[in-house]
């Protein structure tokens, strides 16, 4: 039986067999010493401080027909939208007036020119309209959009994005194929991250945990991807079900088995932060989609990362990528007051005014 405890130092890293082990962990007790090892790792590495990135899914549109996706370009349901820039930029600045320190702009991917250059006016203005003495090079800013070109990705960068979030979704290539049409590979995916690594963002990836047909081996095996690629922030949750996508009948499977996807996704944010040692980690929303308070326990299972929504409320019930996202009518005022509290709840503080990166 492995020892949990000494992985609570920073220079023991559990190899792929120690990494199965402690994700096939059951009983509460072993559960539980997991997820003491990895809070008091964070606490000793990062200390108690939540980071609030504000969340603006500011455009649905997407060339891409991911089969889990609910914003899928196949799914003619979907009312597509896109914020204009003032709509962008006005909650960008809402964010850094409430001490958030970093907006995430989140959309489904295109690759036209227009869309390009529109992000890059939004990144600049964003900037220009946010330095000040809290924040003296303005609000952080997360893109996540999607793959792009190099030379894409570098222009945003210029302009002042700094970090990008491109889960791999997942690293087992049969698994990745069978979750995505034939146009869309895993190899580029990488290419991707590994571009974004060298222009100098701070990279984050992640999977969807609990998809049909993944075992422990294939999440152990993400694991190791997130630390060969040298990735500075980890976004997972589970995977829920879409009603109109092509994988909406796995949706009885799924439900029957929600309760150990949870669970796997609390020990999946352990082992992360246990085997990464000093990485962002994101407690998603996903994890609230299955539990009330998902987001706060994934807090105490070792994440630091928190994306209260400041997307718009007329159009939040159209970016749905899976079936029960919550927040849908709470405004970003909303969002601020029920986080806050409930990273409270777990003896947590917010950090305002504060990038928070990977140091
Ligand atoms: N277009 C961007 C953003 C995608 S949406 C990109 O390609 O990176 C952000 C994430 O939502 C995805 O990476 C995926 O992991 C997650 N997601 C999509 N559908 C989901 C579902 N049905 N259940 C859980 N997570 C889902």
């Amino acid at each position: 039986m492995i020892d949990i405890e000494k992985l609570q130092h920073p220079d023991c890293i559990p190899d792929r067999q120690e990494i199965i082990e402690l994700l096939s962990l059951q009983s509460p007790d072993d559960i539980e010493r997991l997820r003491y090892s990895a809070e008091q790792l964070l606490l000793r590495l990062r200390g108690k401080e939540v980071y609030f990135r504000g969340l603006i899914e500011f455009s649905n549109v997407c060339s891409c027909d991911c089969y889990y996706c609910g914003i899928r370009r196949s799914n003619t349901d979907v009312l597509r939208y896109t914020l204009s820039k003032d709509q962008i930029v006005q909650s960008a600045v809402w964010c850094a007036q409430q001490g958030y320190g970093s907006v995430v702009l989140q959309s489904g991917e295109r690759s036209d020119v227009a869309s390009a250059d529109f992000i890059e006016e939004c990144i600049l203005e964003i900037k220009d309209k946010t330095i000040s003495q809290q924040l003296p090079e303005g609000l952080g800013i997360t893109l996540s959009c999607g793959e792009q070109t190099e030379q894409v990705y570098q222009r945003w960068f210029d302009a002042g994005a700094h970090r990008y979030l491109l889960r791999i979704e997942s690293s087992t290539p049969e698994l990745f194929a069978v979750l995505h049409p034939p146009a869309q590979k895993l190899q580029p995916r990488i290419e991707a991250l590994k571009a974004l690594k060298k222009i100098g963002y701070k990279a984050g990836t992640g999977v969807m945990i609990g998809l049909p047909g993944q075992t422990i081996e294939n999440l152990a095996d993400d694991i190791l991807f997130f630390r060969d690629i040298d990735a500075d922030m980890i976004g997972m949750g589970p995977y829920i079900v879409h009603n109109a996508t092509p994988m909406a009948h796995f949706q009885d499977e799924i439900t029957a088995q929600s309760e150990m996807i949870f669970k796997l996704s609390q020990k999946m944010i352990a082992v992360t932060r246990l085997t990464l040692k000093n990485v962002n980690i994101a407690a998603s929303t996903a994890l609230q989609a299955m539990k009330e308070d998902g987001r706060e326990t994934g807090l105490t299972f070792g994440a630091n990362v928190i994306m209260p929504q400041v997307t718009p409320v007329e159009v939040r019930k159209n970016y749905l990528l899976y079936e029960g996202k919550p927040c849908l009518d709470e405004n970003a005022e909303q969002c601020r007051t029920c986080l806050s509290l409930r990273v409270a709840s777990v003896g947590r503080t917010i950090a305002y005014n504060n990038w928070g990166d990977r140091r």
